[in-house]
């Protein structure tokens, strides 16, 4: 199996095919695995996402494989299940968060200003705030990493500045061509797996899949003096902040539907900046350590992600030889290892992916 791609979505396939036996090798077009989207993640994990507060696609069990993907390629500390702290934005938020913990009380309570108060002292929460429990911050670039070292431990082999420009299929299987400093290659394989992220652009066979691309930049902040030591959830509300291992904090996003470059820029660093500040006050000052951008890819007028073969193709089913898996959007945390996990068995009977989730021409 040739996997295109080491990001979130193909280390966690890596990851899942080796750990099931099969042979992996791993091409990763840039220096580093973890260089695209992947690297700008805040890394939160909320599983009630979105204005209404609603659980994401198969919540339970997406929490479940985040958890397990980390405790078996013995990444652990790369997600820390703190909670997530959603301070409501109006009045009228409130009641719809409200409701949301009064329609999951499993997941979520409402806190009224007074409590919320008390409970976070650091964060503004004039209009009260809800509590989500099971969700909280990773750390992507390590917990790629670890699943990419992991990845190794099972055989699998990973390259990098080695970038997938075509393929063919040839009887039974598929011959990449992978174009690195040294010249082009065919590379044979039993199948391709592209997991290319707004690689997707450049490659032609995928344009049925329409795939759209969101600029955003996410910055690491060096936390200012008045919340050192202060114990903080993942916040989500103006923009998010994400406490980091380290004890920076990630803070983000910004949401450019029509970026003509994926280079941080200032303009979205005091966006930010300015956001955030109005969650935990003492951020309109804090010093900026690095600032990350990069393009949350999903399918059209969907949050969630694309795995399957390649739509278009003639080989009966289980015999498809390209698959793509990627178009993540916002939340690949909570559907990468999910799917992934599911990977080595949905291979050989593709007819047993999600509808919701199966890659299809626009
Ligand atoms: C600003 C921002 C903040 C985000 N915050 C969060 C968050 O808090 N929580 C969350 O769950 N998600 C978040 N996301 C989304 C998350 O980052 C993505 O869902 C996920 O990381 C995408 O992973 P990927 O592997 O599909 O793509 P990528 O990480 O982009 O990886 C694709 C890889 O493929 C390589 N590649 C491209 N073309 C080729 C080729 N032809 N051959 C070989 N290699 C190739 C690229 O170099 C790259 O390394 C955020 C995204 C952004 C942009």
């Amino acid at each position: 199996m040739l996997i295109a791609g080491g990001g979130l979505a193909g280390a966690c396939a890596a990851f899942c095919l080796s750990r099931s036996g099969r042979s992996v090798r791993l091409l990763e077009a840039t220096g580093e695995p973890g260089a695209g989207a992947s690297g700008a993640a805040a890394g939160s994990v909320n599983p009630l996402m979105g204005r209404r507060a609603r659980p994401t696609w198969r919540l339970a069990d997406a929490l479940d494989a985040l958890r397990w993907i980390t405790r078996e390629a013995g990444a652990e500390a790369t997600f820390d299940e703190t909670g997530v702290l959603r301070p409501a934005r109006s009045r009228e938020q409130a009641g719809v968060f409200r409701e949301a913990a009064g329609e999951h009380p499993d997941r979520a309570r409402w806190l009224a200003p007074g409590a919320a108060a008390e409970r976070f002292s650091a964060v503004e929460t004039p209009h009260g705030a809800l509590w989500i429990e099971g969700g909280g911050a990773a750390d992507v670039p390590a917990l790629i990493d670890a699943l990419l070292e992991a990845a190794r431990r099972h055989g699998a082999t990973v390259e990098t500045g080695a970038r997938v420009t075509g393929w063919q299929e040839r009887g039974g299987g598929v011959a990449a061509r992978v174009e690195r400093a040294e010249g082009r290659a065919d590379l044979p394989a039993g199948r391709l797996l592209l997991c290319v992220g707004l690689g997707h652009a450049a490659l032609g066979a995928l344009a049925p899949l329409d795939l759209r691309a969101v600029k955003g930049q996410t910055l690491r902040l060096r936390r200012p003096p008045a919340l050192e030591g202060e114990w903080l959830p993942v916040l989500s509300g103006n923009g998010y902040v994400v406490p980091q291992p380290d004890g920076t904090l990630r803070a983000g996003s910004t949401y450019e539907h029509d970026a003509r470059h994926l280079r941080p820029t200032d303009e979205g660093r005091q966006y930010i900046l300015g956001n955030v500040s109005q969650m935990l006050p003492p951020l309109a000052e804090a010093e900026v350590l690095e600032a990350r951008a990069g393009a949350r890819v999903s399918p059209p007028g969907s949050p969630l992600p694309a795995l399957g073969p390649l739509p278009g193709g003639e080989a009966n089913a289980g015999e498809e030889r390209v698959w793509v898996f990627g178009a993540l959007g916002s939340r690949g945390l909570l559907t990468a290892p999910l799917l992934a996990r599911a990977l080595p068995s949905l291979l050989d009977a593709p007819a047993r992916i999600p509808e919701a989730v199966r890659a299809r021409a626009a």
